[in-house]
């Protein structure tokens, strides 16, 4: 036996091969668009380039190796001076080619990290390496999933969307900060304007898992190449989503100690997770790398990349904007991490800070306008062109126009529910803030009312003054500020 241990005495080890969808108008060897139509038929967003008919040639998509620079600079990986494409030779019915043309020896990105944070414990996990490569074209099993299926049918629409591959080092020791880490990626890469989570299938993950003996693991959590290289793992294929991610490896970390209880050994394979059924599955015994014929594709020549890195600038990233957010506007943690969550809500952000109180800005967006959002499942993005009647709302809550009651809970509402600006809502709800007359004459109406409650006022009983501060909020249909109601009832009872 290797150095497999005793199912009892093992300590997980976790790296993950994942590939994310570049956000460019156009193929990565071709012209064909990237963008789905709306209802479109299968294999119509094809070229004889996509579909490896014979005679095409790939011209690589300069808007897909910028998008690649951009990653590589904020996973502070390193740029190689020239970068190469080459061929993985293998059957598949996806494939038109039977080849996918990708990365081998010479990367784009090489090396770098990424820092994730689970339960407040900051962990660096080690990037491998990222390359580019083309995105196979999709199967449609019918009738069912992989293993029932009695057909299966190709849609090349897919096919060429460029991919980035970003492997990690096995540095991940449980599934909550495989999970972590993906979602600190997707945020990352939307940051930088590459990537949009949203899309279906946008991110792909496969995740290798192994067992090793506790002993083995330094109280730092590393772990020496050999025992790494000795540990049998296996790969779990098609996994969609952080959740996922964390799932599959949670079933599969089970399964594999399960198999070394019953003093069997794990094999090194591949594996399908199966997302319905919530299982993985063994699909084959792993490939080895000599296994896909790799040789340069004759057909591109080696790209310059050493300059492009200085050239692209890329806007600063989300651990650095939720830092300055704190030091620059004075706000807590939890309002600066909720107003960096994406990039979008972070400029939206910054633009309403920039005309108002920070605080009060972080106020309106982070807790009124995210909550709101949240509950109808929009985006920022969705309202993010709405800046003007946004802060239009804030600026009159701010200048004392309308109570902060009926701008968080009528206004705002009907804004997003009705698509209004504020002025034309305050306008049709008659909400403007009550004139100094009527509240003035509330007050006099509630005194003369409820003789009780300015006896049990006057006998100390400060429980009395807002159940008036109520009569009068009620009388003014909730359009009086209640800090200034109180102090007017004050007054008229101290005279
Ligand atoms: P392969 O060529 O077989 O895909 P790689 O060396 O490219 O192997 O590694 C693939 C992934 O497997 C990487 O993410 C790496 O971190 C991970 N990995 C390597 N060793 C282990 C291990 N012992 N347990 C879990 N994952 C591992
Ligand atoms: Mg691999
Ligand atoms: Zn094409």
């Amino acid at each position: 036996m290797s150095t497999q241990a005793a199912a009892e005495e093992t300590a997980v080890v976790i790296g993950l091969e994942v590939h994310v969808q570049l956000e460019t108008d156009t193929k990565i060897f071709c012209g064909c668009s990237t963008e789905p139509a709306d209802d479109e038929e299968p294999n119509t967003r094809t070229c004889p380039t996509c579909l490896g008919l014979p005679g095409a040639l790939p011209v690589l998509n300069e808007g897909a190796v910028e998008a690649a620079v951009k990653i590589g600079k904020a996973i502070d990986a390193d740029i190689p001076e020239t970068t190469t494409f080459h061929r993985k030779n293998y059957y598949y019915p996806d494939l038109p080619k039977n080849f996918q043309l990708t990365q081998y020896d010479a990367p784009i990105c090489q090396g770098g990290a990424l820092d994730v944070r689970v339960e407040g414990e900051r962990s660096t996990i080690g990037i491998t390496r990222a390359h580019l490569e083309e995105d196979p074209g999709s199967l449609q099993h019918a009738g069912g999933s992989i293993e029932t299926a009695t057909h299966t049918l190709v849609n090349y629409n897919r096919a060429g969307t460029p991919l980035m591959e970003i492997v990690t080092e096995p540095d991940f020791r449980s599934p909550a900060e495989t999970r972590a880490f993906l979602a600190k990626l997707s945020e990352v890469l939307e940051y930088l304007g590459v990537f949009d989570a949203t899309r279906d299938g946008s991110l792909r993950v496969d995740a290798n898992v192994s067992l090793v003996p506790a002993e083995e693991m330094a109280d730092d959590g590393s772990v020496s190449e050999d025992v790494l290289a000795d540990a049998n793992r296996a790969e779990v294929k098609n996994i969609s989503s952080h959740k996922g991610a964390e799932k599959a490896l949670a079933y599969e970390i089970t399964r594999q100690r399960n198999v070394l209880r019953r003093g069997r050994e794990i094999e090194q394979e591949t594996r399908h997770w199966d997302e319905a059924r919530g299982v993985t599955v063994s699909m084959r015994s792993k490939e080895a790398e000599k296994d896909y014929r790799y040789f340069r594709e004759a057909d591109l020549p080696a790209l310059e990349v050493s300059d492009w890195k200085a050239q692209i600038p890329i806007p600063e990233l989300p651990d650095a904007r939720r830092e300055r957010f704190r030091e620059e506007y004075g706000l807590d943690r939890e309002s600066a991490s909720k107003l960096t969550s994406t990039k979008a809500v972070a400029d939206f952000y910054e633009d309403v800070a920039s005309e108002f109180d920070p605080e009060l800005a972080a106020t309106w967006v982070a807790d009124n306008l995210l909550g709101e959002l949240n509950y109808r499942e929009l985006e920022i993005t969705d309202v993010d062109h709405r800046l003007d009647e946004f802060t239009r709302l804030v600026e009159l809550v701010a200048a004392g126009e309308l109570t902060v009651k009926n701008a968080e809970e009528v206004v705002l509402r009907e804004m997003l529910d009705e698509g209004d600006d504020p002025d034309t809502i305050i306008e049709r709800e008659g909400l403007g803030k009550a004139e100094s007359g009527e509240v003035a004459a509330a007050v006099e109406t509630a005194i003369e009312e409820h003789p009780e409650a300015v006896a049990d006022y006057h006998a100390g009983d400060e429980g009395a003054i807002n159940f008036l501060v109520g009569q009068v909020m009620a009388a003014t249909g909730g359009s009086a500020d209640p800090g200034e109601v109180n102090g007017l009832l004050r007054e008229r009872l101290e005279e």
